[in-house]
């Protein structure tokens, strides 16, 4: 019995590369094959399926509102057909992919694309080879880090983005093939390099971080610790970095944490989890040391973190 088979993996798993040596192994056979894309993908030339690694073979490309059954029958009247091969599947409609499930009643349908889009969500091509196929095949990809790739990151200007269409034609943007850590981790970067720009024109126009104070009862005995009552543009700053605190920055940074040690520490060179170390080591000591975050953006010291950390996200 043919089957509709679907094999999907990660941007760069060399999934054309995949359907193209799969139609070479069929015409090995001497079978017959129908090679075919959806027509959205402008990447490379339309009747064509071109790999990364170089291969390429002619194809049929197909507009969103065309009838597969109807390429299908008209191919067939040309000669005979043994096999289709979707490539780039992900971009089939869902009646498109209900076509080729009927198809494959007759003959085997091979579908190669990805799985979900860079906001992480199936596309709807994927969604629905997922509910219909006989077979689901993962092509696995490596990521960075050398876990398992399973994630789709769209980049632009080094920066992950979250938001836009699930199709930009003719951008600049890049896609990187990630795990779920590195996906996650790249995420914050984002949203910390968004932080950062505009607290280092906040700051720049702040004059004061914050105004000591201690409360004094009626005879004016101190009653309690002296503290710094924050700016609210120091307090969003301190909110917002707190999402980001890295776990046990002393031992990152190999500091003593005393106010001197922080000053000098050098940031030339330094990677960006350092420089979010010394960060979180600051907003860590402010609850035993009250004061430290006020004389450390006060001093200029924290812009040259913020500054350092733009640094290595800009280079990245
Ligand atoms: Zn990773």
């Amino acid at each position: 019995m043919p089957k509709l088979y679907y094999k999907f993996g990660a941007m760069g798993s060399s999934k054309s590369a995949s359907a193209l040596m799969c139609r070479f192994n069929y015409i090995q056979k001497g079978a017959s094959v129908l090679l075919m894309k959806p027509k959205l993908d402008t990447r490379d030339s339309q009747n064509e399926v071109v790999s990364r690694i170089g291969l390429s073979a002619p194809c049929i490309s197909f507009a969103e509102n065309e009838s597969l059954q109807n390429i299908y029958k008209t191919e067939k009247e040309k000669g005979k057909i043994d096999v289709i091969i979707v490539d780039e599947c992900q971009f089939c409609t869902k009646e498109q992919i209900d076509e080729l499930r009927q198809i494959a009643e007759e003959i085997p349908v091979l579908c190669y694309g990805l799985k979900t889009n860079f906001k992480t969500e199936l596309f709807g091509g994927s969604k629905r080879l997922l509910e219909l196929a006989d077979s689901i095949q993962e092509i696995k990809s490596v990521c960075q880090c050398g876990k398992k790739a399973i994630f789709n990151g769209r980049f632009v200007k080094g920066l992950l983005v979250t938001e836009g269409k699930e199709v930009e034609i003719g951008g600049n943007e890049k896609y990187k093939s990630l795990c779920w850590t590195c996906y996650n981790k790249e995420k914050q970067k984002a949203k910390i390099y968004a932080d950062i720009i505009s607290y280092l024109k906040k700051f720049k126009e702040l004059e004061s971080a914050g105004e000591w104070s201690s409360d004094t009862s009626a005879d004016n005995i101190v009653m309690q610790k002296p503290h710094v009552i924050y700016d609210d543009v120091v307090k969003d700053f301190l909110a917002d970095f707190k999402q980001f605190q890295v776990k046990d920055p002393e031992k990152i940074l190999q500091l003593d944490g005393s106010l001197e040690s922080l000053r000098k520490a050098s940031t030339k060179d330094k990677d960006f989890d350092y420089c979010m170390a010394l960060i979180s080591f600051s907003l860590k000591l402010e609850r035993t040391k009250p004061g430290i975050v006020k004389t450390l953006i006060e001093d200029g010291t924290m812009q040259k973190w913020l500054k350092q950390i733009k640094k290595c996200v800009d280079n990245a």
